[in-house]
C-alpha cells in the first residue's frame, strides 16, 4: 500500500474541504483550533497501471496548512502525527508532498524519530524529490523545441541549483541532455562553487543577471512573494517552468514570448476515483498530481520499500533512470505546454 500526506494550499481553503467532508466542528474553528487538530485518513484509493498491477493507497491529510509555517513546533507536530498515523495503518512508502517534505527536512526532523510510544520507521516514507527532478528535466527537454528553444545551443538558469532537486536537474541537463550552457543561481556562493566543480561546468550568476540571459529558467526555490523581474529583460522567447510551491509563477511572468509552465505535474493515463487532487487545483484532478506523490505509487508499483529519495543532494543519474523509467512504464507522462493551452481553452 502507498501513502500520500498532503495538506491544503490555505487555511480557508482547508475549512471549506473540512466543512464538504462533514468535520463541521473543524471547520468552523480559528486557527488554534486547527493547529491542534489530529491528521485524518481522508481516502482510500485503487490505482491500476497499463501492466494490469493494481496498488492500493490512502491520502492523509496532515491538517497543516502555509500560514502555520511560522508555527515552528506545531508545523513540525503536524508532519510527525502524519508520518506516525501513516506507519500505523501500515502503509509500505509514503511520499511527503507541499510543505511537509520541506517541514521534515528544514526543521530537521530525523531527530525526532520518536512520536508518542512508535518509532518512525524512515524507510517507509520518501520525498518524492528524484521523480520530481527527472519530471522537471523531461519538462525542459520536451518543451523548449516546442516554443522554438535549441537547447543544445540554449543557455539554461537553475534557480535553486545547489537544493535538492535543482542539483539533481543540473546533474541530468549538464550529462544527459547537453545544454549550450547552465546558469547555477542560489544565495550561498559555497554550495554553488562545489555543484560547478562537481558538473565541470556552469556559470554562477546572481538572479536578476541569469534570468534577462537565459532561453530557460527552472525555478526550483520557493520564491518570495515580493520577487519583481521586469519583463522587458527577458529574452524572446524564454521557457519557464515553474518548480515551485506554491507555483505563483504564471501571475509574475507575462507577456509575449514568456511561457510559463508548471513543474512537476504529472498526468496519469486514466481517471483515478479520488477527490484528493482537488485540494490541489489541479486542472484535471482525476489524472494530474505531483510528482512527488506519484513517487510513493511507481515504488509501490516496483514492490520497491524504501525510502528512494532522502536527504538532501543524494539524486544519482541512475536513480533518476529508475524512477523516470517506472514512470513511463506504469502511465504517466509529464505535464506539458499543450496540456496548459487545451485546460486554457477547455
Ligand atoms: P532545497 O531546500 O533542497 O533547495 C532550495 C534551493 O533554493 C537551494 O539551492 C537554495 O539555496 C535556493 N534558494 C532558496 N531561496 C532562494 C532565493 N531567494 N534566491 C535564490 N535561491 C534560493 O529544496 P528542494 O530542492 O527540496 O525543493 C525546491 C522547491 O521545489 C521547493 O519550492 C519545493 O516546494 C518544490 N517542490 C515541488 C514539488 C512539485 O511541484 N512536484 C515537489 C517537491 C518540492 P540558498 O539557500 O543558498 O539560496
Amino acid at each position: 500500500m502507498f501513502g500520500l500526506i498532503g495538506h491544503s494550499i490555505s487555511f480557508e481553503d482547508a475549512r471549506r474541504k473540512a466543512c464538504e467532508l462533514g468535520y463541521d466542528h473543524i471547520a468552523e474553528g480559528d486557527l488554534d483550533v486547527w493547529c491542534s487538530a489530529p491528521p485524518q485518513l481522508v481516502e482510500h484509493v485503487e490505482i491500476e497501471s497499463p501492466t494490469g498491477k493494481v496498488i492500493e493507497g490512502a491520502y492523509i491529510d496532515s491538517c497543516f496548512v502555509p500560514e502555520m509555517l511560522g508555527r515552528f513546533k506545531t508545523a513540525r507536530r503536524k508532519v510527525l502525527n502524519a508520518m506516525e498515523l501513516a506507519q500505523k495503518k501500515g502503509i509500505n512508502i509514503t511520499a511527503l508532498g507541499g510543505f511537509t517534505s520541506i517541514i521534515f527536512e528544514n526543521f530537521n526532523l530525523l531527530q525526532h524519530q520518536h512520536v508518542r510510544n512508535t518509532t518512525l520507521e524512515w524507510d517507509r516514507f520518501t520525498t518524492g524529490n528524484t521523480h520530481t527532478a527527472w519530471v522537471i528535466a523531461r519538462q525542459v527537454e520536451i518543451n523548449a523545441p516546442l516554443v522554438g528553444i535549441d537547447l543544445k545551443k540554449a543557455r539554461v538558469a537553475v534557480v535553486g541549483a545547489t537544493g535538492d532537486i535543482g542539483s539533481a536537474v543540473c546533474r541530468w541537463l549538464a550529462n544527459r541532455t547537453g545544454v549550450g550552457e547552465l546558469l547555477l543561481v542560489a544565495r550561498q556562493q559555497q554550495p554553488l562553487v562545489d555543484l560547478r566543480k562537481e558538473l565541470q561546468g556552469g556559470r554562477i550568476l546572481a538572479l536578476e543577471e541569469a534570468v534577462s540571459e537565459a532561453d530557460v529558467v527552472v525555478w526550483v526555490a520557493s520564491m518570495p512573494k515580493t520577487l519583481e523581474i521586469e519583463p522587458s529583460n527577458l529574452r524572446n522567447p524564454c521557457l519557464m517552468v515553474d518548480g515551485g510551491y506554491p507555483k505563483n509563477l504564471d501571475s509574475k511572468f507575462t507577456g509575449s514570448g514568456v511561457h510559463v509552465l508548471k513543474g512537476g505535474i504529472v498526468e496519469f493515463f486514466k481517471d483515478i476515483g479520488w477527490s484528493m487532487m482537488e485540494l490541489a487545483e489541479m486542472e484535471k484532478p482525476r489524472r494530474e498530481m505531483f510528482a512527488c506523490f506519484a513517487e510513493a505509487m511507481l515504488l509501490e508499483f516496483e514492490n520497491c520499500h524504501t525510502n528512494f529519495s532522502w536527504g538532501r543532494n543524494n539524486i544519482t543519474l541512475e536513480k533518476m533512470d529508475f524512477i523516470g523509467n517506472a514512470s513511463v512504464k506504469h502511465g504517466f507522462t509529464t505535464f506539458n505546454l499543450k496540456n496548459q493551452i487545451q485546460a486554457a481553452f477547455a
